[in-house]
């Protein structure tokens, strides 16, 4: 019997299978690791297997990885990098110096802070947009008619959603790359290529890999003999910017069982926002599931099996009552970072202060544990 025609499959089989990853020279149900960082060549000096020259280049992991991504994100190609941030600058890297840059307003911290360094230093303009308004984001690639533009959705931890589709229509209309940051939503809630998209960004680091224990960053492109597409490739192979292989292993073995947390993790988001909503000490919710949320129909037409595990909520009380309530939790731990399978709460005033982040706003990430003991921990800690 002929084998199921890949594109057919669906993302749980994608995932289960690592993409069609097993271990060629042992027929192992797993890949191996495949450590070393150079590869012989024959008494001719080809080299004995086509491809395999030096690490940098030709890892066997990161490219199982690569593909099994690719799969996911219903991309043409896909490339892994050792952290999402050497992602964002090997985006960044490949603009001349004297370009404009769009870039969504109130999105990933990290993110923010590392552009406008980097835009000061290489003499690129930066435009701040609110890019959930798409006038807004419209209006500002008229006015400034930037190479690329930048945005999250959903944006960590404000949760606004960014229209991919207007927002790659307004972006090509003036001839920019458009870039999409989707790391709240991972490969299995959305995938922006397919909304217009140019590049694709994940911090894998998050609910990719969705165990806490790898950095790694991930682009994927629909177009990849665009010239920026070719450029960024060129930049990891000779800037080095490569992840190892036993990360790449272990970000293999983590998207085996993305859709499942990804499903788990956005129902249980769910419930603990209804539960959050109506509770008399939290005076607001961020999570684009609640339909009284402003990108709730916008967020239930691009994304698809739920909205994430990422949600904020604002505690009556300001600062100090937010930091009462993050102190008592028991079950989602004090830490930064999302997706992965265990709870996590942050008071993200605390990490970056100057930024609008209301004081009393807690952020979330939700894992995968029972929902009821993880709203049980929520009520103890707000004091019903
Ligand atoms: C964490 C994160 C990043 C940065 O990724 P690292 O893997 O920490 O370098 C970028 N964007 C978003 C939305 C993130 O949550």
């Amino acid at each position: 019997m002929a084998k199921p025609d890949p594109t057919t499959l669906h993302p749980a089989t994608i995932a289960a299978h690592a993409g069609g990853a097993v271990d060629t020279a042992t027929a192992g149900v797993v890949p191996a690791v495949h450590m070393s960082t150079t590869f012989t060549r024959d008494a001719d000096y080809v080299p004995q297997v086509e491809g395999h020259v030096y690490l940098r280049s030709h890892s066997e992991n990161v490219a199982i990885a690569e593909r099994a991504l690719a799969a996911l994100e219903k991309a043409d190609d896909a490339l892994l990098f050792p952290s999402g941030m050497a992602a964002v600058a090997a985006v960044f890297r490949t603009l001349p110096d004297g370009a404009t840059v769009l870039v969504q307003a109130q999105i990933y911290w990290g993110t923010t802070h590392w552009i406008r360094s980097f835009c000061t230093r290489r003499n690129i303009a930066l435009v701040e947009v609110e890019a959930s308004d798409i006038k807004a984001f419209s209006k500002a690639c008229e006015d400034h008619r930037p190479a690329l533009a930048w945005v999250e959705t959903p944006s960590n931890p404000w949760l606004r959603i960014v229209d991919i589709t207007a927002s790659a229509k307004a972006a090509h209309g003036v001839g920019a790359t458009l870039v999409v940051d989707s790391t709240a939503a991972s490969p299995v809630l959305s995938q922006p290529l397919l909304h217009g998209a140019d590049i694709v960004m994940h911090s894998a680091t998050k609910g990719i890999n969705g165990h806490s224990d790898v950095l790694a960053g991930a682009l994927a492109t629909n177009a990849p003999d665009a010239p920026i597409w070719q450029a960024i490739t060129e930049d990891r192979n000779t800037a080095g910017a490569v992840l190892g292989p036993m990360e790449a292993w272990l970000l293999t073995r983590g998207m085996r069982t993305l859709p499942l947390r990804m499903e788990r993790m956005s129902a249980n988001a769910l419930k603990l926002a209804e539960y959050l909503a109506d509770h008399p000490k939290v005076t607001d919710v961020m999570y684009p599931g609640l339909p009284t949320h402003k990108g709730h129909a916008l967020a239930a037409h691009q994304m698809s099996g739920g909205f994430g595990g990422l949600l904020s909520f604002v505690v009556d009380g300001g600062g100090e009552a937010a930091l009462k309530v993050a102190g008592r939790l028991q079950l989602f731990m004090r830490a930064t970072s999302l997706g992965g399978v265990e709870s996590l709460v942050e008071h993200r005033h605390s990490i970056e202060p100057h930024t609008g982040i209301p004081e009393g706003l807690l952020r979330l990430s939700v894992g995968i544990e029972d929902a009821g003991d993880l709203m049980a921990d929520l009520g103890q800690a707000l004091g019903q």
